[in-house]
């Protein structure tokens, strides 16, 4: 068996609807899969780690590396910058690892222009009102803030169809089966295994 380079995977979702637990639960049970630490220039909020969470970054150094071509995308999100490193993409899917990107609808489509390889998944909640008990579960917000986030999620949503998987996630063990049947059904592509097997593939078909 030789080593075939990983393939990429866009995940994106509106907020609310459990990609980060989803995305956390595909890592931990599949072997060499890996997520991407994206850098922003967002707060850390409480509980999160830089170079766990999210490089946190200034906006200076961050356009600094937009200049600089570090990034294979690179999007503003609800205020804040958000970036993919171009090397650790690179170097990740070369080593073999398939690799996760849990960017935004702008992001996905810089990366399918730039790499048409990449496969896209985007997670929906089962209805509205999922959603919308969802994004008020998390705090005591105004209603205000929280028909503000519905308004961003719908937005979000409406890029659905760019996608080339749709995930509903209503009962979670059946959303996470769905993602892992999308990278396990992946790893089974000619292209794939050919790459992979092709001294079994060319053994088999001498005579
Ligand atoms: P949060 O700040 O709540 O973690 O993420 C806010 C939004 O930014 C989410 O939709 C998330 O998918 C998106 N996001 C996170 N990292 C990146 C990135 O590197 N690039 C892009 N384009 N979006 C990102």
């Amino acid at each position: 068996m030789t080593q075939a380079p990983g393939t990429l995977y866009i995940v994106s979702a509106p907020s609310g609807a459990g990609k980060t637990t989803l995305v956390k639960a595909l890592i931990d049970e599949i072997d060499t899969l890996r997520v991407s630490v994206s850098h922003t220039t967002r707060p850390m909020r409480p509980g999160e780690i830089d170079g766990v969470n999210y490089h946190f970054t200034s906006r200076e150094q961050f356009i600094k590396q937009v200049g600089e071509g570090d990034f294979l995308e690179h999007a503003e999100v609800f205020g804040n910058l958000y970036g993919t490193s171009q090397t650790t993409v690179e170097q990740t899917l070369a080593a073999g690892h398939d690799l996760i990107l849990e960017i935004d609808w702008q992001g996905a489509q810089q990366v399918r222009r730039a790499l048409p390889q990449a496969r896209s998944v985007f997670i929906l909640p089962p209805s509205r009102e999922a959603l919308l008990q969802r994004l008020s579960n998390r705090g005591q917000d105004s209603e205000e803030v929280i028909a503000a986030r519905m308004a961003q999620a719908t937005a979000e949503m409406s890029h659905y169809v760019e996608y080339d998987y749709i995930v509903i996630n209503d009962d979670f063990q059946q959303a996470l089966d769905e993602l892992k049947a999308i990278l396990l059904g992946n790893r089974l592509t000619l292209a794939r295994q050919q790459a992979l097997h092709h001294r079994l593939l060319s053994a088999l078909l001498s005579e």
